[in-house]
């Protein structure tokens, strides 16, 4: 077994990507962050380019801004997302939210399957997914018929149990790459295959995977995918989302809204709605340049560091961290709630315990003058701990978990209100 050093210095000193961290703005070196998973930090770089493009490419350049840079940005900015997740340029683009995407491209595998009505999810999956497919139900003339596998332990899904649901009357699997509670890792290229065996289509949703673990859309065969860039992309607040089809479906599919930005050319202000060949047909609206412009840096940061590299990374400091838990935490009465495996788990860490809600509160607002840390709380006893390789520390970690024992051990914790923000 490979021997795992205890000293948060020794591991952070041989840290390959340790010089990443100075690439982030860290206004305050005593504050820990570990919700890099729901916002990721802002780096250095988009401070200024944001600069730029507010000052120089709207404010002087004005409506030349288009052709000069803008027209571009969706297509350009999908091909950087692409090598990320292992696809080809031309098959990703960056547009609208995630949630939104979902439905687009949910709604086009439905409308292609027309003879199939069952979409396949399981009860890990995002709220917003199953609310999405909910609302595909409602609206679609051919009902359709959404199937939520339960998971026994809402930490892991059984692959096996999935597999054997997919039958001939499923249109759609769609499923989270990596589970946002418990971080749980599906096999996306055994569960295409097993989609395309029974002749139905694989969606992922790949908002908690892009950026923390290597994605092989290609690879695997998948059919569709969406995801965020706000989260381990570190594009800021809402940034805009993107979405993948592969390049033979393109032509096949169809986006439900028809907007001049999918059209053959929107310059050319026809009447009747011509659909663009390729990617370029799911887009729907002008990009929000603004926020487009502020993904990049974080892209460029993790094309510079490699996933590889941030793969190992985080498996190191997710391994670290389940260890200091069940070392400090469990006599304390916690739980992991993800996976021990790091074959089958993302890049955060939820633990779970009666009393994490205030927990979570006395990290966040200490009440006794000690140092913040900033994880975040999911109903309705986790606190989730996101790992996000380029900028936390080995000793972010070790810190968090003494805090966190500090916090229960002393009853600190008992000292909050309880009382819930609408934000967790
Ligand atoms: C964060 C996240 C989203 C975000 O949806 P928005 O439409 O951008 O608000 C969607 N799905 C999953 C799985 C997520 O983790």
């Amino acid at each position: 077994m490979r021997k795992l050093s205890f000293s948060p210095v020794e591991l952070d000193a041989a840290d390959p990507l340790r010089s990443f961290r100075s690439e982030f703005v860290i206004n305050d070196p005593d504050l820990i962050y570990l919700d890099g998973n729901s916002l990721g930090r802002l780096p250095v770089r988009t401070a200024s380019l944001m600069r730029q493009a507010v000052e120089q490419e709207w404010g002087v350049r004005l409506i030349r801004g288009w052709n000069e840079e803008w027209m571009a940005l969706s297509e350009r900015i999908g091909g950087k997302i692409a090598r990320l997740i292992g696809a080809e340029p031309d098959e990703v683009i960056l547009t609208d939210s995630t949630s939104v995407n979902l439905f687009k491209l949910a709604f086009a595998a439905m409308k292609y399957q027309a003879d199939r009505d069952i979409i396949l999810t399981d009860s890990l999956n995002f709220p917003s997914d199953l609310y999405v497919f909910q609302g595909l139900d409602a609206i679609l003339t051919n009902a359709c018929f959404v199937d939520v596998l339960k998971s026994d332990d809402d930490i892991i899904t059984n692959e096996e149990f999935l597999l054997d649901r997919i039958g001939k009357e499923t249109a759609l699997v769609a499923l989270s790459h990596v589970a946002y509670k418990s971080a749980f890792l599906y096999d996306m290229k055994r569960i295409t295959e097993g989609a395309h065996e029974q002749g139905a289509m694989a969606l992922w949703d790949l908002s908690h995977a892009v950026g923390a673990v290597p994605v092989d859309l290609n690879g695997a065969g998948a059919d569709l995918a969406v995801g965020c860039t706000y989260k381990y992309l570190n594009g800021g607040p809402g940034s805009v989302a993107f979405l993948y089809v592969r390049k033979d479906l393109q032509d096949k599919l169809i986006n439900p809204i028809w907007g001049w930005f999918a059209e053959q050319n929107p310059f050319e202000f026809t009447r009747e709605f011509r659909p663009a060949a390729g990617i370029r047909r799911f887009l729907v609206s002008s990009p929000p340049v603004l926020s487009a412009r502020a993904t990049e840096p974080g892209l460029d940061l993790l094309l510079e560091a490699g996933m590889d590299r941030v793969r190992t990374k985080s498996v190191a400091q997710t391994e670290y961290l389940i260890r200091l838990c069940d070392e400090y935490l469990a006599p304390l009465g916690f739980e992991l709630a993800s996976p021990r495996d790091s074959a089958i788990h993302g890049s955060h860490v939820s633990i779970r315990h009666p009393e994490a809600f205030r927990i979570n509160q006395a990290m966040i607002s200490p009440p006794d003058g000690a140092r913040q840390v900033i994880p975040d709380f999911r109903a309705p006893d986790l606190i989730r701990l996101g790992v996000a390789p380029l900028y936390n520390s080995f000793q972010d970690i070790y810190d968090t978990i003494h805090r966190i024992r500090q916090i229960v051990d002393g009853g600190i914790y008992l000292k909050m209100s309880g009382k819930r923000e609408v934000v967790t």
